[in-house]
């Protein structure tokens, strides 16, 4: 692949079996994927992203774009690199599901998936971990995967109940660029409790 002018998160750089993924760049499925904006490069087995406005140190308000790894009940592991990169490589964070989105989720699977990548910020930097936030407009998923078959999914205007054209399955996401306001309905496919404690 020729080395390419700018580049934005979730854009495919190569395949793996060609390029690893270097700076700037994750593997999801055998595939490589831009995770920062900036210019693309494939050389020497690595296909890298690299943004000139580098700075020192992740703190809290940097944007990032990230890759849902892993999600347990009540928090997800992301593998994320800032957008201006200041940290070396990918680093992991957790994001927790009070601070997806606005009010309350009962499930993360209402707002993103594995191997989604989603556009967040640095909440908090402890010394054990960093935590990320979507909670805002203008954060959540910007690109999604099917849950049932991993394709690539497109996305409504709301991101809710989106239909995934190669297998049919209904999925909700909280998308990024949805209208302010705009929330996944709480799901419909189970019973499940009431969404406000009793104190
Ligand atoms: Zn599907």
């Amino acid at each position: 692949m020729d080395d390419n002018p700018f580049t934005t998160p979730g854009t495919q750089l190569a395949v793996v079996e060609e390029f690893e993924p270097g700076f700037g760049a994750i593997e999801e499925n055998g595939l490589v994927f831009a995770t920062i904006p900036g210019l693309a490069k494939t050389a020497e087995h690595h296909a890298t992203v690299t943004n000139p406005k580098a700075i020192q140190h992740l703190q809290r308000g940097d944007l990032v774009y990230a890759v849902v790894r892993d999600v347990y009940d009540s928090i997800a592991l992301l593998e994320f690199q800032s957008v201006q990169p200041r940290a070396a490589f990918g680093t992991y964070g957790y994001i927790r599901i009070a601070n997806v989105q606005r009010g309350y989720t009962e499930n993360f699977r209402d707002v993103f998936r594995i191997g989604d990548f989603v556009k967040a910020k640095i909440h908090e930097v402890k010394p054990l971990g960093i935590y990320l936030t979507m909670a805002e407009s203008g954060l959540g998923v910007v690109r999604a995967f099917c849950a049932s078959c991993r394709e690539e999914i497109s996305f409504n205007e709301t991101g809710m109940d989106m239909r995934c054209n190669a297998c049919g399955r209904r999925q909700s996401r909280k998308l990024a660029n949805a209208p302010q306001g705009q929330r996944p309905p709480r799901r419909f496919d189970r019973d499940r409790r009431p969404p406000f404690r009793s104190r």
